[in-house]
């Protein structure tokens, strides 16, 4: 039993030897520049696949986590096509199971709008949280905790609308200034199966309309009507523009 724990001790004790030979010895020969170029660079890869052998025999290989859905990108057809309303209670698993892999999809992302056919799923789910500040946004200073709203639908409570800009998901490292109804009201079924309904302002309305946009097939580079208006956001925060609506 010790024997059996002491030879392979022992073995690779013998093989990490050698391999830090083969290191030395090479690093000789290439500092002495006594070997043809092609020989010497020959050598340098023997010593890397040899620190790469040693390396994978020491640890373990990291454990392989859940696959995410990936995060559909505008320009792809699906994010065009209108979304179904869920038959309920009959598709409540259904629910589940779609809002799972919109969770996973954007694990480690913090505040985020999601709808299911962003990940490519064609049914009417989404999920979104609104934080109180945020660097590209006008937030109205009041975070929104995380609502997951199946079948939603909202109306207008005025005509108001205001211009800001927004981003996406399915569009990233891009922005764009979008006019939004200032002030809805939204209903939908939650999680329990109950209707709710609730109003909503500001930023926190223009993410609501944002996010049932999708279930419609739309995405907010489609509403931009002054097309200057839109770019990669690292551009847009640093123009005039965009410092001026910030009051910078
Ligand atoms: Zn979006």
């Amino acid at each position: 039993m010790i024997l059996s724990k002491i030879i392979p001790g022992v073995a690779h004790s013998f093989l990490y030897f050698g391999f830090l030979l083969l290191f030395f010895s090479t690093e000789l020969f290439s500092m002495h520049h006594l070997r043809p170029i092609s020989e010497r660079i020959n050598m340098h890869q023997i010593r890397r696949v040899a620190m790469a052998t040693m390396t994978a025999s020491r640890f373990d290989y990291p454990k392989q986590e859940a696959e995410a859905p990936k995060i559909l990108r505008y320009g792809d057809p699906k994010l065009y096509e209108p979304s179904l309303p869920f038959d309920l209670p009959k598709e409540m698993p259904l629910v589940h199971e779609v809002l799972e892999q919109m969770k996973l999809a954007t694990k480690g992302m913090g505040n985020v709008g999601l709808a299911a056919p962003q990940i490519g799923i064609l049914k009417q789910l989404v999920m979104f949280a609104v934080p109180a500040e945020h660097p590209r946004y006008k937030t109205d200073g009041v975070a929104q905790p995380m609502r997951i709203m199946i079948n939603p639908h909202y109306k207008h409570l005025s005509d108001e609308k205001n211009l800001e800009w927004e981003g996406c998901l399915s569009v990233p490292g891009m922005m764009g200034q979008v006019k939004r109804y200032t002030h809805i009201e939204c209903t939908y079924i939650d999680l329990e199966g109950v209707k709710q309904s609730f109003n909503a302002s500001n930023f926190h309305a223009r993410v609501v309309q944002h996010e049932l946009d999708h279930l419609r097939g739309i995405l907010f580079p489609l509403l931009v009507e002054n097309r200057h208006m839109l770019g990669f956001t690292e551009a847009i925060m640093e123009s005039e523009e965009f410092k001026k609506s910030r009051g910078f």
